[in-house]
């Protein structure tokens, strides 16, 4: 057998001026105090930890300044350095890393992953030699096999990598593969100290049931991952680790969309269901792959909460950004989902090339007659690697130079032709507030807590949001320069 070097992983979350939340190939800022799992480490963990030594630093959520991080990374003995990072903060995050390899000269391998790689990789690498390697898919294996020195120059779907003076690109294409992850080394993260908004108890844990999404809305990252599903016993294998061990009853179920395989997600469920263990959890999913039978099996599992992307109630916008949804149908699984005891998010885009002022009024209004029991307004962000910025910048509506994307407390980065930059602002502040402050709202949202912990997360969250639309909006080049 080859003799494999044992290595000393350092797993970063790099510090930064906000929370910054870059996992799973979305970044952005947390809106208010919230802050969860840098997954793609997490899930990474689980793979590495079988044949090396590994030390993680979550600098972000124990909110460590540049300096604190360095120092006790000074102190670490380590030989490799894996880190996250994002469109939202990655030339601090390089800067840091910079500052990291004059420190320790000691690193020979510098591994990172995060969503500014899925499309533009090799862009990347050639432009920061320090980088040795990105990470496509952070289910995959392929890192353990890359320090094994198994690529031997090979392109793989899932690594862009350093092959003798090249630069071989990986791109994840591969379709309707099913995977198994090994389970995370939860207790190397601060795991107590991570917070979702819906949350019904701390500490919770993040999982998967599958990976990717098939559906094509051109403005969300995720419709260049292709979808592959995680074997039932696998995923559930992993819930029942994680509350054995940890203790831990409330999941975050993270795929991009949960439900979008019938057959594998009832498999789940009843073999979940039949564990007995009592669980308290969460998903992101579409009006379009819910059906009863589906919703029936997923509360009676535990599920509490549903997030869905309603986006807007424009037709031409949904039809123009491949959203496929249909208003009436999120009228039904809203209605189907509150007679069933579970709470659903909206997620909504205001902004996007086509939005007038009547039209995102009227998707506000939607939103106050569907009445989800979160609702998350945000502002259409060209973000890199979406078929949207591609739009954006072939039509002038932004500028191929702007890097550094966030829309969730940031600004309007698309000009439409309708709507100029401060409308758009302003309509995002009206929403938050007038919809947080309606008094049904209120009565709604106090009448659900049922443990400290979501009225204490009610409070906190509610003032970060509602103090979030009285800051002025800044122009992108201050923020640009913020982070250059
Ligand atoms: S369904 Fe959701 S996750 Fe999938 S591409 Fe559309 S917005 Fe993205």
């Amino acid at each position: 057998m080859m003799n494999i070097k044992k290595r000393k992983i350092l797993l970063l979350n790099p510090p930064g001026d906000k929370l910054y939340l870059r996992d799973y190939y979305c970044s952005h800022s947390s809106k208010a105090k919230y802050y969860w799992h840098p997954y793609d480490l997490v899930a990474q963990s689980g793979f590495l930890a079988q044949e090396h030594e590994l030390v993680a630093l979550d600098a972000n959520v124990l909110g460590l300044t540049p300096e604190e991080a360095l120092n006790k990374i000074r102190e670490m003995d380590i030989d490799t350095l894996f880190f996250l990072t994002g469109g939202v903060s990655w030339r601090m995050d390089f800067d840091f890393v910079g500052k990291i390899l004059q420190a320790k000269p000691e690193i020979d391998e510098v591994i990172t992953t995060g969503d500014i790689f899925l499309s533009r990789s090799t862009e990347i690498l050639e432009k920061h030699p320090f980088i040795s390697a990105a990470l496509m898919d952070f289910t995959s294996d392929v890192l353990l096999r890359y320090f094994r020195g198994e690529l031997k120059g090979e392109k793989t779907d899932y690594i862009t990598y350093r092959w003798e003076g090249q630069i071989l690109e990986g791109r994840r294409y591969t379709e309707d593969k099913e995977f198994e992850m090994p389970y995370p080394r939860l207790e190397l993260f601060p795991w107590r100290r991570y917070r979702i908004p819906h949350g019904r108890y701390m500490p919770f844990a993040s999982t998967l049931t599958n990976f990717g999404c098939p559906f094509k809305c051109s403005f969300c990252v995720s419709s260049i991952v292709p979808l592959k599903l995680r074997k039932p016993e696998n995923a559930v294998g992993e819930i029942e680790y994680l509350h054995q061990h940890f203790g831990i009853k409330e999941f975050w179920i993270k795929d991009f969309t949960f439900a979008v395989n019938k057959k594998q997600t009832k498999e789940f469920l009843e073999l979940l269901i039949a564990k007995k263990m009592d669980l308290s959890w969460v998903c992101l999913s579409r009006v379009d792959v819910m059906d009863e039978d589906i919703l029936e099996l997923m509360s009676r599992a535990g599920c509490h909460t549903i997030q869905f992307g309603v986006e807007s109630v424009s037709d031409e916008i949904l039809k123009h950004y491949h959203k496929g949804v249909k208003p009436q149908r999120v009228r039904e699984v809203f209605a189907f989902c509150r007679a069933h005891g579970m709470r659903t998010l909206g997620h909504f885009i205001l902004g996007l090339p086509g939005e007038t002022q009547e039209s995102a009024l009227q998707t506000i209004a939607f939103a106050k007659e569907i009445l989800p029991d979160f609702a998350s307004f945000n502002i259409a962000t060209p973000k890199m690697g979406t078929p949207f910025r591609q739009e954006a910048v072939e039509k002038g509506w932004t500028s191929a130079d702007i890097d550094v994307l966030d829309n969730s407390v940031a600004f309007p980065v698309v000009k439409t032709e309708q709507l100029p930059p401060e409308e758009i602002w302003k309509l995002r502040n009206y929403a938050i507030r007038s919809y947080h402050l309606q008094p049904r709202f209120i009565w709604l949202r106090l009448s659900q807590v049922k443990t400290w912990y979501e009225f204490s997360t009610l409070i906190r969250e509610g003032f970060g949001l509602l103090a979030s639309t009285f800051q002025p909006m800044k122009s992108i080049s201050e923020e640009s320069d913020a982070h250059g």
